[in-house]
Formats: structure tokens, C-alpha cells, sequence
């Protein structure tokens, strides 16, 4: 039997917790027994104190089992359980397209994915975009989507790691958001609860991260490949370029559209389909679904060009409910804004630099995100044809197009938009959009 205040109290002078006592702090929290002051002066604590790599991985495992732990072995899957998980960006639409192309090539992909969060676009409200799809199916027919198409992105289902939800909303009215053990922690407790075999985690650096630098980035990146490795799911960590808009569109229903876009070969940001391969390799890698990178790309083009891909998509969404002729059809089903307006820069020249979370905190602005957790999401509002850093922005050439409601609105987002957007007259550094891969040899258990 333990007492709360004198396990805060440890961490508080720097002492190392025992796999006990954080087990019976991580109770506390779910069942009621320790208090809002409490939570909050464990979170500041760790937040001074850090956590040894042990310590984190007991945190993860005490509140992976906080509640329900999802498990696959009872329907015989033919191949691997994997998922991927990004810090979050902005026009980060990777998950629709890499869901259904790992599932192409063999892979299961049970992917329980978020809302937005600050800045940064949420799948769950992309996929909410999609009229009759069902992000929050019971189990039943979750299991059944991803035993039969491969692959099923929704929301929670039923109750995943319950002691970080509580957890997550004191830190964030607490400053203690910002602890790279305890992110480690909720992230991944939440990651091990859908029973996965292995998991790639996209970690963003740049201007539109949720971490403030580069090496944050890689710390949490490391952090994270190490606990993940040691909780006994095979990780791999990418670190990737956050420094402007991913895709071509920001938003909800434009990145659905884009997102199918690509599945079809109609288009694809070369941007984003570089990040999106990166990431889809490291599954297959760590699925044993491909000997070699090479490998695994040659799988991945192909699930491209076959339309295997997209075949995957439009079933996962018919069998949620969407339309069947979605991917056919998808701009007589999204849902699209009357204001449809080019925003030119205010002078010509080159783009230097975006402030990508400021374009983030845009889209929220316009409706397309939420401020408070109770907000309805305006699906229809955002960005497309999104310029780059490097290209010329003139009279021919605009920073993007706005999709808004309203003269209002488009009259915001074309200030905010201007503001983010840095223009001068030099060639900019071409920075590459993966950084780095961080995996179980790189770190220390
Ligand atoms: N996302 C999470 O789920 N948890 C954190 O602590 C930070 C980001």
C-alpha cells in the first residue's frame, strides 16, 4: 500500500519510481482515488524530474491497462497487426491513403485515430466528412471491416486507456503538457491498447510541430521507439518535414477528396507521397512483409497502380456505412464551400518560410477545427492548391485557394494566410522530407 502524496513527493526530490508504484498511482487516477492536485503535482513533478526509460515504460503499461486492451490473435489473421501514428500536422492526410495501401499488401491495419488537437487536423474529422460513415462502430463490426477489407479508421471504441483521458485534461490546463515522458506515455498507451503487432510513428519537426525544435522532435522520437520497443510492440520512429503544408489542402473535406486523388493516380503531392511511402516501407518492413526497402516500395507501387489501394478505401468506407460509389464519386458527396477565392501574395517573390501552425490555427478559425471540444467542425472550409517554399508566388500564381462561407471569413483567411507565408527574393535551402529513422538499434531500452 502506497500513499500518493509521498510517491509525488520521490519524483518531487528526483528519486526513481518503482513498476509498483507507478501501477498503483495509474489506479488512482482511473478509479478516483488520487485527487486533480494530485495528478497535477505528479505531472509537474515529472515534468521537472523527468523519467528513467523504465519508469516511462511502466507509466505506458499501467495505463495501457486501464481499461480495455483490444486483441487479434482469435481471428486468425493471415498477416501482421500494424498501425502508424503522427504527432500531428497540417494537410497530414497520410493515414487515409496509407491504411489502405498496407492493407494491399498484406497488412492489418486496426487504426484508432484522433480529433484535431491545437493546430493540427484530426482523421477522425476528415473521415467524418464522408456522409453515413461511421466512426464509431461497435466491436463486432470493427473486427469485421478489418478481418475483411484489411484495414478500419475510426474513433475510440469502447474504453482505451481511460486513465490518460482523465490525465491528458489535467495537464492541459496544468503547463504539463509539454513532458516528454509523460507524451511518451499517453501516445503510446493508447497506441498498445489496439493490440498492435508494430508500430511506425511519424514524428513531425518544423514549423507546424508540436514540438517547438529539432531536437525535441528526435527526443521524443527516441523516447518513444525505446518505451514502444520495451512495452513489447516492434517501433520504428520517422522524423519528418513539418515545415509547411504536407499536402495540397488543409482542411476536411478537401484532403478527403485529396487523399482519394491520390489513391486514383489522379494526383499526388509529391511532398506528401514521399512521406507516405517512407512510412508505408517501415510497416511492411516491420510486418515482415518485405525483405528490403525496395521491396517493400515495388509492393506499395503497385498497390498504387492496380488500384488495390483504392479498392481497399472504398470498401472500408462502404462497410462503415459511407456510399459504395464514394471514390467514384467523392465531389458529389463532399460537402463544398460557396466561397471558392485564389488569395495572392502581397508582393511577388519566392516563399522562404511558412508559419505552418499559424496556417493551422487558420483552418480552425475558419470553422474547420474546433476551439473548444464542444464546437461543431465546418467539414467544407480550407485550403487547396497549396504553393511550396521555393515556388514563385505572383499574379499568376496565388498562396492557395480558400474554400469559405462567407466574405468575412475569406477576408481573414486571406490576412492570416499572407501573414504566414514569407516571401523574399533567394532560392531557399531545399530541406528533405524525411529527416531520419530512429529504430529499436538506435536506442537504449
Ligand atoms: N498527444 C497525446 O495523445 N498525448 C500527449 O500527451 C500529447 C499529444
Amino acid at each position: 500500500m502506497f500513499l500518493p502524496q509521498e510517491i509525488i513527493r520521490k519524483k518531487r526530490d528526483g528519486e526513481r519510481l518503482s513498476r509498483d508504484e507507478i501501477a498503483f498511482f495509474v489506479r488512482g487516477i482511473k478509479e478516483g482515488s488520487v485527487s486533480e492536485g494530485q495528478i497535477a503535482a505528479f505531472a509537474m513533478a515529472v515534468y521537472f524530474q523527468g523519467m528513467t526509460m523504465e519508469e516511462r515504460i511502466a507509466l505506458t503499461e499501467a495505463m495501457r491497462d486501464s481499461g480495455d486492451v483490444l486483441e487479434w490473435k482469435s481471428l486468425h489473421l493471415p498477416g501482421p497487426v500494424l498501425d502508424k501514428h503522427s504527432t500531428g500536422g497540417v494537410g497530414d492526410v497520410v493515414s487515409l491513403m496509407l491504411g489502405p495501401m498496407v492493407a494491399a499488401c498484406g497488412g492489418y491495419v486496426p487504426m484508432i485515430s484522433g480529433r484535431g488537437l491545437g493546430h493540427t487536423g484530426g482523421t477522425l474529422d476528415k473521415f467524418d466528412a464522408i456522409p453515413g460513415y461511421d466512426t464509431a462502430p461497435d466491436n463486432e463490426l470493427f473486427r469485421k471491416v478489418v478481418r475483411e477489407v484489411g484495414v478500419a479508421i475510426i474513433g475510440q471504441t469502447g474504453e482505451l486507456a481511460p486513465a490518460d483521458r482523465r490525465f491528458y485534461a489535467i495537464r492541459d490546463v496544468t503547463a504539463t503538457v509539454e513532458s516528454i515522458p509523460l507524451i511518451t506515455a499517453s501516445i503510446l498507451s493508447k497506441k498498445l491498447a489496439a493490440g498492435l503487432e508494430a508500430l511506425v510513428m511519424d514524428v513531425k519537426a518544423g514549423s507546424g510541430a508540436f514540438m517547438p525544435d529539432y531536437e525535441g522532435s528526435r527526443e521524443l522520437a527516441r523516447s518513444i521507439v525505446a518505451v514502444a520497443n520495451g512495452a513489447g510492440c516492434r517501433t520504428t520512429a520517422l522524423i519528418t518535414n513539418m515545415d509547411q503544408v504536407l499536402a495540397s489542402s488543409a482542411g476536411n473535406a478537401v484532403e478527403v477528396r485529396e487523399a482519394v486523388r491520390y489513391l486514383t493516380g489522379e494526383y499526388r503531392n509529391p511532398k506528401l507521397h514521399e512521406v507516405t511511402m517512407a512510412l508505408c516501407v517501415q510497416m511492411l518492413l516491420l510486418g515482415d512483409l518485405a525483405a528490403t526497402e525496395e521491396e517493400a516500395r515495388k509492393r506499395l507501387q503497385k498497390a498504387l497502380d492496380s488500384g488495390e489501394a483504392a479498392e481497399r478505401f472504398s470498401r472500408m468506407v462502404a462497410a462503415l456505412g459511407g456510399p459504395a460509389d464514394f471514390v467514384e464519386r467523392y465531389d458529389d458527396y463532399l460537402e463544398k464551400a460557396p466561397i471558392v477565392r485564389p488569395v495572392y501574395a502581397s508582393k511577388e517573390g519566392i516563399v522562404q518560410a511558412m508559419d505552418t501552425r499559424a496556417i493551422g490555427m487558420a483552418v480552425v478559425a475558419m470553422g474547420g477545427g474546433r476551439r473548444k471540444p464542444t464546437d461543431a467542425v465546418d467539414y467544407a472550409v480550407g485550403f487547396t492548391d497549396f504553393i511550396e517554399i521555393g515556388e514563385r508566388a505572383d499574379g499568376d500564381r496565388p498562396l492557395a485557394y480558400v474554400h469559405v462561407r462567407s466574405e468575412a471569413q475569406f477576408e481573414e483567411a486571406q490576412k492570416r494566410l499572407r501573414e504566414a507565408i514569407e516571401i523574399g527574393e533567394g532560392v531557399p535551402e531545399k530541406k528533405p522530407m524525411v529527416y531520419e529513422k530512429i529504430a529499436r538499434e538506435d536506442v537504449t531500452l
